[in-house]
């Protein structure tokens, strides 16, 4: 089988409307914006856009820190901004706060609206029920926003216990669930004891881990609560960056709002060579008011520029995000990430929740796999073992909890624990 030749027609055009964009946008944020204009000088071609210094998320903290309580990445007076929203701080650094003016939530409305639902099939007729807090994090209220956009019928399922949200997705006739993949197999497993019947929904599209890019993960949600499933990739500091398409095998990343460029071994190439590995930066094209500029996302990801046959011209992850860069063990020379490890643990229907163990012994990093699973379901392990050693090339000592007794969060799950212990 040959590849189809690549579109360069297309990509030609993108890089052009980016570079368009980019440059018209920089020119107010260059004239008020304090934290760029100590960073950024003009940019007339891609030549002086590659030589902007990538951006981390520990300057900006910093600067927040400094400068409190926003900052002074702000194109505009403090009166324009309507909106404030901030990270969770799950990952132990202070929470980023990030203010939205009118046209920039506009932005990040308009992509739910017309890409991450539109990939997912949903419109009007739908009922978006949205199983989250409702507190700060700005996924939820994207989503919310983007829905209403579209005409659809929105629901919050703020405040609410799992069993609350289970029986309204019944009752209200749902036709789409938005959750973590964690928290949409604790839904169907809550649905189970319950003996409610989710059968009104038929599509849900996921955030906050990798698990609706992973094939294992995707089938169960998929049999456990009767769905076509999709991934999407947002952060809140940068935007909704991209979405599953009709295959459900990988991430299309939006380059109509985004620039993304790839960087690996101090080298960051913005058209990404085919396979290539590496940490994405994103600069976002329609946030001025707080824009980010050569991001460093923390995320490893392939990229891939094979044309896919849904006909997005855009860059694919093929199997989404790979993890967090800082998400990455090595055993005995092997790299891993949780998402090749939920792989195979989610092949197996007994298994409940899992999580890894990573500790360093005498200078060797040793890998635990804790999983919940029945008594009498040993075979399990063994068998768990055998798949991960084969499969990545990697002994990991299985072990077994009782089930229910590793958390279920509805936000994103850490299945990564590192115990410290230097012998
Ligand atoms: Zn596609």
């Amino acid at each position: 089988m040959t590849t189809p030749e690549l579109s360069t027609s297309s990509l030609d055009e993108i890089r052009s409307e980016q570079l368009r964009r980019l440059r018209s946008g920089l020119r107010q944020v260059l004239a008020s914006n304090r934290f760029w204009r100590q960073r950024l000088h003009e940019v007339r071609g891609w030549d002086d856009f590659e030589r902007l210094p990538l951006t981390t998320k520990a300057e900006l903290i910093e600067d927040q820190r400094q400068h409190p309580p926003f900052g002074t990445n702000l194109t505009y007076p403090l009166e324009r901004y309507v909106r404030l929203h901030q990270t969770s701080g799950s990952s132990g650094d202070r929470p980023l706060r990030w203010l939205d003016d009118p046209g920039s939530w506009t932005w990040w409305t308009r992509i739910w609206a017309d890409h991450v639902y539109r990939a997912a099939g949903v419109g009007a007729a739908d009922r978006v029920f949205l199983a989250f807090s409702f507190g700060p994090f700005i996924g939820f209220w994207s989503a919310f926003s983007g829905a209403q956009e579209l005409g659809a019928m929105v629901i919050s399922g703020g405040s609410m216990s799992t069993e609350q949200r289970v029986r309204a997705i019944a009752e209200l006739g749902a036709t789409v669930l938005c959750s973590t993949p964690t928290y949409a197999l604790r839904l169907a497993e809550v649905a189970t004891q319950l003996e409610v019947e989710l059968g009104s929904l038929r599509t849900s599209i996921h955030a906050g881990e990798p698990g609706a890019s992973i094939p294992s993960t995707r089938e169960a949600i998929e049999r456990s609560l009767g769905v076509q499933c999709f991934d999407h990739t947002g952060m809140t500091e940068l935007g909704p960056t991209g979405h599953s398409c009709s295959q459900r095998d990988g991430v299309h990343l939006i380059e109509s709002e985004f620039i993304f460029e790839v960087s690996t071994d101090g080298r960051t190439a913005h058209l990404a060579d085919e396979g290539m590995e590496g940490e994405l930066v994103a600069t976002n094209l329609g946030r001025w008011g707080s824009p980010l500029v050569r991001y460093r996302t923390g995320d490893r990801v392939r990229v891939s520029r094979r044309p896919c046959s849904c006909g997005s011209p855009f860059l694919k992850l093929p199997g989404g995000l790979q993890g967090r860069v800082d998400d990455m063990v090595t055993v005995r020379g092997v790299n891993l990430f949780p998402s090749q490890v939920e792989e195979i643990v989610r092949r197996h229907p007994e298994v409940g929740e899992f999580v890894l163990e990573h500790r360093r012994v005498r200078h060797l990093d040793e890998v635990t796999l804790v999983v919940e699973c029945p008594d009498g379901a040993g075979s399990v392990l063994e068998r768990l073992g055998a798949e991960l050693r084969l499969a990545l090339g990697a002994r990991i000592e299985c072990r077994q909890v009782a089930p229910g007794t590793l958390p279920r969060s509805e936000l994103k799950s850490s299945r990564l624990r590192r115990i410290l212990e230097e012998t």
